[in-house]
């Protein structure tokens, strides 16, 4: 989930001595609560060992890849080394004023990470495929650089939920596209926070609603919401979603505007969607649900009130 965002405007000249990568990790750590025992993953855009010291100060964790060139005096092995030695193998190096530590893994090409609070052991099994041999293989990888895979693919999670259902739409103006962005973020975001709460209620997953669902009906509550038209006519033209899906889970905000719910007369009778035990043909014209109204009770004001 996208908590925060800070957007790239190239540099504006004032630039610390964390580097430009560590400034954004500093300003976007700043709106976090202290003292909560975050976890920060990052890049090797923003990685350095000056940054790590800093966060270490509110006793942070922090793993991220790291530039060859900007580990300054350490001999840890080179890419050319490791390669030699074949898959799977590793070097690592710990820096003694802070205990931070700087491993360097070969795959297929080498990677390092820097990171403090935790050790390079255990070392976990990763299935790879092997080209020459061309069957699969077992390659040794450190238990952080798991880690780390596992907690940077958030953010192409993101990314590929962003791209599912994008807007459509082509403007000359470029903010336009900044608006659309971040309207796709919220969107995105308040789906995975609905997916929370309905695992909290323990709801099974077939009952929760897809993204594109969940998405079509922000937009017809949207639309619905305080406006006297009719739901009919604008559902039966989108294809996205079908009348009689939409109506059993109408938000409150459109049930409740109080504009143009008339009351209007239905083919056929049958329950009323309120108090779930009269036979009627009376619906409301805006929510196209059946309510009634006989002696000493009135669902039709009880469903919109
Ligand atoms: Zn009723
Ligand atoms: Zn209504």
């Amino acid at each position: 989930m996208l908590f925060d965002f800070n957007i790239y405007q190239g540099g504006d000249g004032t630039r610390s001595y964390l580097g430009q990568g560590g400034d954004v990790v500093m300003k976007l750590f700043s709106t976090l609560a202290k003292n909560s025992n975050y976890k920060i993953y990052a890049d090797n855009s923003f990685t350095s060992v000056p940054l790590l010291e800093k966060l270490l100060r509110w006793e942070l964790q922090y793993t991220g890849t790291v530039r060859q060139n900007w580990l300054l005096n350490c001999n840890i092995k080179g890419e050319k080394e490791l390669k030699k030695e074949g898959r799977g193998s590793f070097d690592f190096r710990v820096e003694d004023t802070h205990n931070i530590l700087a491993v360097r893994w070969f795959d297929n090409r080498a990677v390092t990470l820097l990171f403090a609070h935790t050790c390079v052991e255990p070392l976990r099994m990763a299935g790879r495929w092997d080209k020459k041999a061309k069957k699969r293989i077992d390659v040794s990888m450190p238990a952080i650089v798991a880690d780390y895979n596992n907690h940077m693919g958030g953010i192409d999670i993101l990314d590929s939920f962003l791209a599912k259902y994008r807007f459509r739409i082509r403007s000359r103006r470029w903010y336009i596209y900044l608006f659309c962005h971040f309207l796709s973020v919220a969107l995105v975001n308040s789906w995975l926070m609905y997916k929370r709460e309905c695992r909290l209620l323990q709801l099974p997953d077939k009952k929760m609603l897809l993204q594109r669902k969940f998405q079509a009906i922000v937009a017809e509550c949207l639309v619905s919401v305080d406006s006297d038209k009719k739901r009919g006519r604008r559902t039966s033209s989108n294809p996205l979603i079908t009348k009689q899906k939409v109506v059993n889970i109408l938000c409150a905000d459109v049930r409740k505007d109080q504009v143009a719910h008339w009351p209007a007369k239905s083919e056929t009778r049958g329950r009323c969607k309120l108090c779930e035990t009269n036979n009627t043909n009376t619906m409301c014209s805006k929510c196209g649900v059946r309510l009634c109204f006989v002696d000493g009770r009135n669902c039709s004001v009880d469903f919109h009130a």
